[in-house]
């Protein structure tokens, strides 16, 4: 069998992704959310809680999104160093974009960002896809579908290095402030430290991490103290505001200090494919 991948792979396997990705909540993602529900202490969010993880259910039982927004089709694609491909990748992950937009189906959620002309789910720069040069001559694809609710709660702030100490109170802030608009309970993403766009893609990373990463000191200390604020499941009150935070972290210029939030709502849509070389 020959080594090389063909573009009809790359879109058949675009396809699979965002179809599990958009019906099928990740199992850690679940069982997150079953745990926070059985330690809730207020009744509504319970009710809240239990209602999400039954729409989770009903989608995947039933091959259809669990949410209306099908979100911007966010792709991490790792291509091994060896990987022996002979078309435009990244014009191969369009083509199975425009093809899940029908298939599955998505909402088309890609409009000019002046206009609000509607182009489908692909357009100018969208879907959105970062590539990693890996080892080995595999292609893994990895698509986190992000919702307009929570991505418009994610804020950037470039601080000056004698403001270090403000920094879990920005974090703390910017929960605070999104409030019930988010989806919660979230995940929040934090990148700290790289350039203004490196550490929006740091934020980002650190959203779409496993919840069953253990988190390190600072992390904990700052989910208890967003779980304190006291927001609760779609913002109507209770214990869970936020399922986990994560940091990410880059060395950044002597003069700055970027520090990104990329919040994440329930529904923390991912699926990953590997494409064999
Ligand atoms: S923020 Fe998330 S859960 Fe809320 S509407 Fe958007 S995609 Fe759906």
């Amino acid at each position: 069998m020959s080594d090389v991948i063909v573009e009809n792979q790359v879109i058949k396997a675009v396809i699979q992704v965002l179809r599990q990705a958009e019906t099928e909540l990740p199992g850690d993602v679940l069982s997150a959310l079953k745990s926070v529900r059985d330690r809730e202490s207020n009744p509504i969010a319970r009710t809240q809680l239990s209602a999400i993880i039954k729409n989770a259910d009903f989608a995947k039982e039933n091959v259809i999104p669990m949410c209306q927004d099908t979100g911007v089709p966010v792709f991490f694609v790792d291509v091994g160093r060896e990987a022996m491909i002979n078309f435009d990748l990244e014009e191969a992950i369009r083509k199975g974009v425009a093809r899940a937009t029908e298939e599955i189906p998505l909402r088309p959620n890609a409009v000019h960002p002046l206009t609000r002309e509607n182009s489908g789910n692909v357009g100018v720069g969208f879907p959105d896809v970062n590539f990693d040069f890996v080892p080995g001559k595999n292609i893994k694809i990895t698509v986190m579908p992000k919702g307009g609710g929570a991505e418009n709660m994610s804020v950037l702030r470039m601080f000056t290095p004698s403001e270090v100490d403000d920094v879990k109170h920005f974090i703390i802030e910017t929960v605070k402030n999104a409030g019930g608009k988010p989806c919660p309970p979230i995940i929040v993403g934090v990148g700290i430290g790289g350039t203004f766009d490196k550490s929006a893609r740091l934020a980002k990373k650190a959203a779409l991490r496993r919840l069953d990463v253990p988190s390190d000191d600072l992390e904990q200390e700052l989910l208890e103290e967003i779980n304190s604020l006291g927001i609760g499941p779609m913002g109507l009150g209770g214990d869970t505001t936020a399922l986990k935070v994560n940091i990410e972290y880059a060395h950044c210029h002597v003069a700055s200090l970027p520090v990104a939030i990329n919040i994440q709502c329930w529904a923390a849509r991912r699926a990953s494919v590997t494409l064999e070389g």
